[in-house]
């Protein structure tokens, strides 16, 4: 049996139909949503994805205020640059883009934002939120994966649910999300031994480690759900961190790379915007 396909795109699509309602009634309250975002240096990938975000606000209607910074910045400059936009009452959300070049101190410039502008989620003050399950800005891709298990109504009260990966930005906050949704958790990584005996034995499977096609039709439960949050690049093509072809024979549900995790996180960004729109 093919696995039925939980298409991010079609979720976040219809998302920013709703959104943009809600920018529009934001507007006529005098608040214009806006979100920063600050680039150091010049990865193309992390070009992309600022675009991409750019692109997202526009179809929204949230401002975008896009911040470039020299490769060469340092990290006093990109400290008295966030504070400026910590201090700017038009701005409401702020975007640190990752990974930051090598000489500067990511976590220091991540704790500098503003918690309540934190539209990433990954202020320590947030991630503490999240930790004892009270109300906290979440971060985007963990809020995007629960937010397509729910509209896929995967089961989730006393699922088994098998997180790969355990970054700060996707494993850890995924694998709490899950927990406060009375799953049953194991959270995998490089380390860990035997994974492919519990990979086979999740009934949800979270595969974030950045390494191509890596879970295979064997490691995957029958009738699992199997969300790819991996965005790996192979002969000039996307690829996730799952073998699409052979688990979706396998697994109940299943995400594309790309159309899947990808455009969920654009859209729970544009989400975090609003709702700090609305708090200020
Ligand atoms: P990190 O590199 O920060 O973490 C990777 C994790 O995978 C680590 O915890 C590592 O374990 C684990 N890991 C690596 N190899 C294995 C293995 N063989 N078996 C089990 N665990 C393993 O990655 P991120 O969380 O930042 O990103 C993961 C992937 O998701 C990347 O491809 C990234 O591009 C993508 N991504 C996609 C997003 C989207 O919107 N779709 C958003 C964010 C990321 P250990 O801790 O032991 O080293």
């Amino acid at each position: 049996m093919k696995a039925q396909m939980i298409s991010g795109k079609d979720y976040a699509a219809e998302l920013a139909g709703q959104q943009a309602a809600r920018a529009d009634t934001l507007r006529l309250l005098g608040i214009k949503p806006c979100l920063a975002v600050i680039m150091v240096g010049e990865d193309p990938a992390s070009a992309t994805y600022v675009r991409n975000k750019e692109r997202a606000c526009q179809k929204v209607g949230i401002d975008s205020r896009p911040v470039f910074l020299p490769e060469d910045t340092t990290q006093e400059t990109l400290h008295v640059e966030i504070d400026r936009l910590n201090a700017d009452p038009a701005v409401h959300g702020i975007l640190v883009q990752l990974p930051l070049p090598a000489h500067l101190n990511e976590a220091a410039a991540l704790m500098r934002v503003n918690a309540a502008k934190d539209v990433d989620g990954f202020h320590a003050l947030n991630a503490g939120f999240l930790l004892r399950g009270a109300p906290a800005v979440t971060p985007c891709t963990p809020k995007g994966i629960l937010y397509m298990l729910k509209k896929a109504r995967v089961p989730l009260d006393g699922a088994h649910a098998v997180v790969l990966g355990r970054s700060n930005i996707v494993g850890k906050p995924a694998a709490l999300l899950l927990l406060q949704e009375n799953c049953t958790v194991s959270l995998c990584h490089s380390h860990t031994r035997n994974l492919a005996d519990i990979t086979r034995q999740a009934d949800i499977l979270i595969v974030a480690i950045g390494k191509p096609r890596f879970v295979t039709a064997q490691m995957v439960k029958p009738g699992a759900a199997v969300i790819d949050v991996g965005i790996n690049r192979v002969d000039g093509k996307l690829c996730g961190d799952v073998d699409f072809d052979s688990v979706s024979d396998v697994a109940g549900w299943i995400t594309p790379v790309p159309g899947g995790v990808g455009p969920m996180t654009v859209a729970m960004l544009m989400e975090n915007t609003l709702e700090a729109a609305c708090r200020a």
